[in-house]
């Protein structure tokens, strides 16, 4: 060896246990933790082995259950945008605008065309924690406004590579009422004329879906990997399952669920590989990743669109399977490992990631969100006591430790069961009977009383605010986007 070649074998020995050293004073100066939530989208309920599929098979996600908790009273919104944005406000979306005009035809969604988005003055998740020096990435689905000025880089990311909408819009064959074209169950990319971008610029268009489960993916472990050294806050929102279903070439044939099955246990693989990267860099023992859902399956797509195991209905509803969705919460070391059945929602997890990280919420509005820490570390109750549901701006039920108590209901986007206002409202034990089967109002009066009158207070914090799916780009004829 000669003296050269053992200064430079020094020098990189220097510079490696150096950036050990780093790495590790990072992790034990109590720096913030890494957050990493997962969204996949109207994935439902009995989706996940771990929750029951029959078919179709998630064992990484089954086990980071196993290794963390599994939460089965985790409450989302009934559909995508209001959703989206809940879970990175810690706001309902009644007071953000992230609504319709109620009833008739107005949108349930920020359509492509939409004129409005979520606004900027909303303070994301992303924003809170960069305030402590978190570097912020999202990759896939955005779906809270589509113009430029709405887009994640002005919430808060410091990059994103996603698509704006869902990749069911923009369609470019004819979309029937009944929702059984064949575009549905045999897609094709160009049967939707999607963009897909990076930061604000359009890269490709029509995306092909086939490939957005594996290239979000690959896009999430190199973020994680270029941030090892930091804190970090990664939004991965998968555009599957939702329909049209896709999955890389892979996974075809995967699932004994079908095309649907396929999907999921992509996305199975998917969050594997964000274990793995954490796992890879050495950082697992201080990152907490959540695994959820944005809304329940869709169901009139039959087979393409999921189930919500033991629980009434889907997206698009009240009922709890369009809201409460399948949730884990995995930090190996601080998450202690178990069943919880205590009432979570995706409005709590921007409280809970400021807690974790030391950062300041904005006091000059209302937050709906509550700390689940002490759950998560297993050294408290949970502090959620109450839950509101929404569609639209209209409360239509509110659930009550067991009970829960509905004033409207009605079928997935105003189909099925016609709108229904009910006095006295329908009264559930969801304990003894999660699938809401059994109206017990005439035998509680008392909780019914209560329910009510809780509604109401509620009903007072609420300032009414102008439903921004209604504002809509003017297209001019011959311009069809959807
Ligand atoms: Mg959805």
């Amino acid at each position: 060896m000669t003296i050269l070649s053992i200064i430079v074998s020094g020098l990189l020995l220097a510079v490696a246990v150096l950036a050990a050293t780093v790495d590790g004073l990072v992790a034990q100066a109590g720096a913030p933790p890494n957050i990493v939530i997962i969204f996949a989208d109207d994935l439902g309920y009995g989706d996940l082995g771990v929750f029951g599929a029959p078919s179709i098979r998630t064992p990484r996600l089954d086990a980071m259950a196993a290794e963390g908790q599994k939460w089965t009273s985790f409450y989302v919104q009934p559909v995508c945008s209001p959703s989206r944005a809940a879970l990175l406000t810690g706001r309902l979306p009644v007071r953000n605008g992230m609504f319709g005009t109620p009833g008739g035809t107005a949108p349930k969604v920020f359509r492509d065309n939409a004129a409005a988005g979520l606004p900027p003055e909303e303070f994301t998740i992303a924003e809170v924690l960069k305030s402590r020096g978190y570097a912020t990435g999202m990759v896939g689905k955005w779906h809270l406004g589509q113009r430029t000025e709405f887009l994640p880089m002005r919430q808060g990311f410091d990059s994103w590579l996603g698509l704006p909408f869902s990749h069911d819009m923009r369609m470019t064959v004819p979309r029937d009422k009944g929702l059984q074209t064949d575009a549905y169950y045999q897609p094709k990319p160009e049967y939707w004329d999607v963009p897909l971008m990076r930061n604000n610029d359009v890269i490709e268009r029509p995306v092909d879906h086939r490939t957005l489960t594996k290239r979000y993916t690959e896009e999430a472990v190199r973020f994680i990997t270029a941030n090892r050294a930091r804190p970090f806050f990664l939004y991965l929102a998968h555009s599957l399952p939702h329909i049209p279903l896709a999955r890389s070439d892979a996974f075809v044939g995967h699932s004994a669920g079908g095309m649907y099955g396929d999907a999921v246990e992509e996305i199975d693989w998917s969050t594997g590989q964000v274990i793995d990267a954490l796992r890879k860099t050495g950082i697992d023992r201080r990152t907490l990743v959540v695994f959820t859902s944005d809304n329940g399956p869709w169901l009139p797509f039959r087979t393409h669109g999921g189930s919500s195991g033991p629980l009434k209905e889907g997206k698009g509803t009240t009922w709890e399977g369009g809201v409460r969705a399948p949730a884990i919460f995995w930090w190996p070391g601080t998450v202690r490992p178990g069943a919880v059945t205590d009432m979570g929602s995706g409005l709590d997890l921007i409280v809970t990631a400021a807690a974790l990280a030391g950062a300041t919420l904005p006091r000059d509005r209302v937050l709906d969100g509550v700390d689940l820490s002490a759950v998560l570390r297993g050294s408290g109750p949970g502090p959620r006591d109450k839950l509101f549901y929404y569609w639209d701006s209209e409360l239509r039920a509110i659930r009550k430790g067991n009970y829960k108590a509905h004033f409207i209901t009605s079928g997935a986007y105003g189909e099925g069961e016609p709108r229904t206002v009910h006095t006295p409202p329908l009264l559930f034990d969801l304990a003894q009977d999660p699938g809401e089967r059994f109206n017990v109002a005439a035998a509680h009066p008392d909780i019914v009383a209560d329910l009510t009158r809780e509604a109401e207070a509620h009903r007072l914090t609420v300032v009414p605010t102008e439903p921004l799916f209604d504002r809509l780009i003017a297209l001019t004829p011959g311009q069809r986007m959807r």
